[in-house]
């Protein structure tokens, strides 16, 4: 475990001094946003950080955390315990700025993606989470076929290299999906899941 920590502590350093993407020509705005350390059972992989997690440094930092959070909070998951204690990370870890038609922020190119792809996967060797949380369609993709659709997908679960995952939708005001009130069902599915695997790996929370 010592070593493992001296491991994530390395890597953690190599993501903050990553500059891959600019040198490649993509135009990101580091450093890589990430949080959490070795024992977190709970993994959250989003799709980018956003401007606001960047002057933050931290992820989920402002309305797509508070929308994540208030889902979180319906089975008794407290944000303040989840960001101390889970780890928090995303598909590509710096900032992609806005879209070309201005409509909230750029997905990532498929070429950053697979820069940033090492990086991810040294995280979950390294954390070894029992459950992740992809949130949003590019996280998403990740562990589930793209000819899905997202109601395929919110509200189930799947057991995926020995670890469970229970995906949520894009948790950001500029994602129009989980506003949709039919879809709301879905996003209650998830979350009960969320909490029944969180239950399962933290009793004593639930126990007070
Ligand atoms: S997005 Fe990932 S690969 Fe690209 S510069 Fe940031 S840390 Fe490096």
């Amino acid at each position: 475990m010592q070593n493992q920590g001296k491991s994530l502590t390395n890597l953690h350093k190599e993501m903050r001094a990553c500059r891959s993407c600019l040198e490649a020509g993509h135009e990101i705005v580091p450093p890589a946003i990430f949080s959490g350390g070795m024992g977190a059972r709970i993994m959250t992989i989003g799709q980018a950080p956003g401007i606001t997690e960047v002057e933050a440094d931290r992820p989920f930092n402002a309305g797509s955390g508070q929308r994540l959070f208030k889902w979180l909070a319906e089975v008794g998951i407290e944000e303040t315990w989840f960001r101390t204690t889970q780890y928090m990370t995303s598909v590509t870890k710096c900032y992609p700025g806005r879209s070309a038609s201005g409509s909230g922020d750029r997905v990532p190119s498929r070429a950053e993606q697979v820069l940033c792809r090492p990086y991810l996967d040294r995280e979950i060797e390294l954390i070894d989470p029992a459950l992740i949380i992809p949130i949003g369609r590019l996280a998403i993709n990740l562990f589930f076929p793209k000819s899905l659709k997202l109601t395929d997908i919110i509200g189930t679960q799947k057991e995926f290299q020995g670890r469970n995952i229970v995906p949520l939708p894009h948790s950001s005001g500029a994602s129009r999906w989980h506003q949709v009130e039919a879809n709301r069902i879905h996003i209650r599915q998830a979350v009960a899941l969320i909490g029944d695997h969180t239950r399962a790996l933290y009793p004593e929370l639930f126990d007070r």
